[in-house]
C-alpha cells in the first residue's frame, strides 16, 4: 500500500467533467491559442448563484449575493453574472468599470477594500454603495459629495476584532474595518455626516474557515446594528462577506492519506514528497514535527452554499438562537460577497509538456509551457492534481467519441490495483526512463515551468500521473477559476499571458470564444456564443 500512487484526484462535476472528455477540443484551442490556455465556463456560475439563492430560501431570507470579483477577471463570467439577478462585490476602479461596462446597474455593485480617489467618485457619483473602512474613509466620502455635489453615499460601515465575553476564540489580525471596540466613535461621524452618508448596515469579512469565528462576527453585527438603531438610524442590511470555500478533491481518503504522508516525509520515516523536501509549513526538530500545515484544506466535504446554511443554523455565541433566525426576526437582508466559491467548476487552465527527462539523481521532469504564476494553485496553498490529456488519443479518436479524463484515470486506478506491491520506485522508475514510449504505469514527476528561474516550479510536491507524460500532451488544471487562473499572473521573461476564451455546450459539441467576444444573448440560430 505504501508504493501506491499519492493521488489527489480532483473533484469534477458534470460540465467540467464532460469538458475534459472532449480532449481534441482542447487540444485544438492550445493549437490556435498557444499555451497556457484559460477556459472559464460561464453557464456555471449561474448555477452556483442559484446554490445561493437555495440556502437563502431556506432560511427565509432576502438580500443580495455580490460575487467578489477579484477572485477572477473573466469578462464572459461576470456579463453572464449580470444576466442573473446577483451583483458584484469590485475592489478597485478598473473592476468597476468593468461591472458597469458588462451590464451591472449601481444597485446592484458594491465596492470594497483600499479606494483611491477616483475610484471613490466612479462609485459615488454612479450611486453604488460604498463598504467603509474605518472613520478616515467615511470623512473622505463625505468631503467628495461636498465638493462635487454629488448624491448622498449609501454606506456598509465594515467592523473587525469582534469578541465573546468570557469566548476563547479570538479573532485573527486583519488591516481591514474597524475595530467593533471603536463602534461609538465611528458612529459619531456618521452622524456628523448624515446629509453626505446613509448607513444603511454592517459587515465583515474574514478570511478564515472557521465557522466558530464567522459565528461571532455574525452576532458582533447583530448587536452593531442594535447600536445603529439606537442613534436613530434605520440600518437593514448585514454583510458577512465571502470565504465560503471550495471542495477541491473528489476523495478525502487520498488527502488524509496525503497530509499523513507528508508529515512522515518531514520526519525522515519515508522518501521526500515534495521538491528538496519543502514541508508546507512543517519541520521536524529533535524528531518532534512542529510549525503548521500551510495548504488550503482541499477536501471540504462543506463547502460554498452548504457552508452558508452551515453558517445561518448556528446559534448565535451569546444569543443562542439560530443566526439565520436571528437575522430573520429582525427582518434585516443577508448581504454576501462569495468569490472563490462563486467560481467553482467555472475554468481550467491548459498547458503543453514541452519536455520530459529524467536526471541523473532519477528525478523525472516534466516542463510545461506555463510559469507557475499561471495556474497559481501552489502560491495558494491548494493541492489537486492535473489531469492528462494525451495528444495521440486526441488525434487517434473524433471529439464525439473522446472518453479522456475520467478513463484516462479509472484505467491507471485500475493498473495500480493489478501492480499493488510494487514499491514506489519500480513504480517511478519504469516511466521515468528518457524517451521512453508512453506507459500506462502510473509515475511520479516534478512540475516545471517555463521561466529561467530555479523558484518555478509549477508545484513543488511530486505530482503522481497515471501515465508519464509526452511532449505534446496537455495537462489540465482544472477548478483554477477562483483565484488560481490569471490573480497572479505576469508577463516575466516576456513569456505569454494566457489567453482566455468561454465555452458553451451547444448539443453534442462544444464552442468557444475569446473571452472579451462573450455575451449572453441567444444569436438567432438559437446559439449562444
Ligand atoms: C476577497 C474578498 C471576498 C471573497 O473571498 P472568498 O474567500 O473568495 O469568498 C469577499 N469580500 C471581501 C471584502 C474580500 O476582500
Amino acid at each position: 500500500m505504501d508504493g501506491a500512487p499519492l493521488y489527489l484526484e480532483p473533484h469534477l462535476e458534470p460540465p467540467l467533467a464532460s469538458l475534459l472528455e472532449s480532449a481534441a477540443f482542447l487540444h485544438m484551442l492550445v493549437d490556435a491559442l498557444g499555451s497556457p490556455v484559460n477556459v472559464v465556463l460561464p453557464d456555471q456560475i449561474a448555477r452556483n448563484v442559484e446554490r445561493f439563492r437555495t440556502a437563502y430560501r431556506r432560511h427565509n431570507l432576502v438580500g443580495q449575493v455580490f460575487f467578489a470579483h477579484k477572485a477572477n477577471r473573466s469578462s464572459a463570467l461576470v456579463r453572464r453574472l449580470a444576466a442573473t439577478d446577483a451583483g458584484i462585490d469590485v475592489a478597485s476602479l478598473a473592476e468597476l468599470q468593468h461591472a458597469l461596462g458588462a451590464g451591472f446597474t449601481p444597485d446592484r455593485i458594491l465596492a470594497t477594500g483600499p479606494k483611491s480617489p477616483e475610484f471613490r467618485w466612479l462609485a459615488a457619483r454612479s450611486g453604488v454603495t460604498v463598504s467603509a473602512d474605518g472613520p478616515g474613509e467615511l470623512e473622505e466620502l463625505d468631503a467628495l459629495v461636498r465638493r462635487h455635489g454629488l448624491p448622498r453615499v449609501r454606506v456598509l460601515l465594515r467592523l473587525s476584532e469582534f469578541e465573546t465575553p468570557g469566548a476563547k476564540v479570538l479573532s485573527r489580525q486583519t488591516r481591514f474595518g474597524t475595530s467593533i471596540g471603536s463602534l461609538d466613535q465611528l458612529l459619531d461621524v456618521v452622524e456628523r455626516h448624515q446629509e453626505t452618508l446613509q448607513p444603511i448596515g454592517v459587515a465583515y469579512h474574514l478570511d478564515t474557515t472557521s465557522l466558530d469565528e464567522k459565528a461571532i462576527a455574525f452576532e458582533g453585527c447583530l448587536l452593531a446594528m442594535d447600536a445603529l438603531r439606537k442613534r436613530g438610524f434605520q440600518p437593514r442590511v448585514i454583510d458577512i462577506g465571502g470565504g465560503f470555500g471550495v471542495n477541491y478533491l473528489a476523495h478525502a481518503a487520498q488527502w488524509e492519506r496525503f497530509t499523513t504522508e507528508l508529515a512522515h516525509a518531514v520526519l525522515g520515516k519515508r522518501p521526500p514528497m515534495t521538491w528538496s523536501g519543502h514541508g508546507y509549513g512543517l519541520r521536524a526538530e529533535g524528531g518532534t514535527l512542529r510549525g503548521a500545515l500551510s495548504l488550503y484544506p482541499a477536501h471540504r466535504p462543506v463547502a460554498g452554499a452548504a457552508y452558508l446554511d452551515e453558517l445561518l443554523s448556528l446559534p448565535a455565541p451569546a444569543l443562542g438562537r439560530p443566526l439565520g433566525t436571528l437575522l430573520l426576526e429582525n427582518l434585516y437582508d443577508l448581504h454576501t460577497e462569495p468569490g472563490r466559491s462563486l467560481v467553482d467548476q467555472c475554468g481550467l487552465s491548459l498547458a503543453r509538456v514541452l519536455e520530459v527527462r529524467r536526471t541523473d539523481a532519477g528525478v523525472c521532469l516534466v516542463r510545461l509551457a506555463m510559469k507557475a504564476s499561471d495556474a497559481s494553485l501552489e502560491e495558494h496553498g491548494v493541492l489537486m492534481d492535473p489531469v492528462l490529456l494525451p495528444r495521440s488519443d486526441a488525434h487517434a479518436v473524433t471529439e464525439s467519441t473522446a472518453r479522456y479524463g475520467g478513463t484516462e484515470r479509472a484505467a491507471a486506478a485500475r493498473s495500480t490495483e493489478a501492480t499493488a506491491g510494487a514499491t514506489s520506485a519500480g513504480a517511478t522508475s519504469a516511466g521515468a526512463t528518457s524517451a521512453a514510449p508512453a506507459s500506462p504505469t502510473p509515475v511520479a514527476v516534478h512540475l516545471t515551468g517555463n521561466l529561467c528561474l530555479e523558484a518555478d516550479l509549477i508545484t513543488r510536491r511530486t505530482v503522481h500521473l497515471p501515465r508519464l507524460p509526452q511532449p505534446g500532451d496537455l495537462l489540465a488544471f482544472v477548478n483554477t477559476a477562483g483565484y488560481c487562473m490569471d490573480f497572479s499572473a505576469t508577463h516575466a521573461q516576456q513569456q505569454p499571458v494566457a489567453r482566455k476564451v468561454a465555452v458553451h455546450r451547444d448539443g453534442g459539441s462544444w464552442r468557444w470564444c475569446l473571452d472579451e467576444q462573450y455575451w449572453p444573448i441567444i444569436r438567432p440560430g438559437g446559439q449562444q456564443i
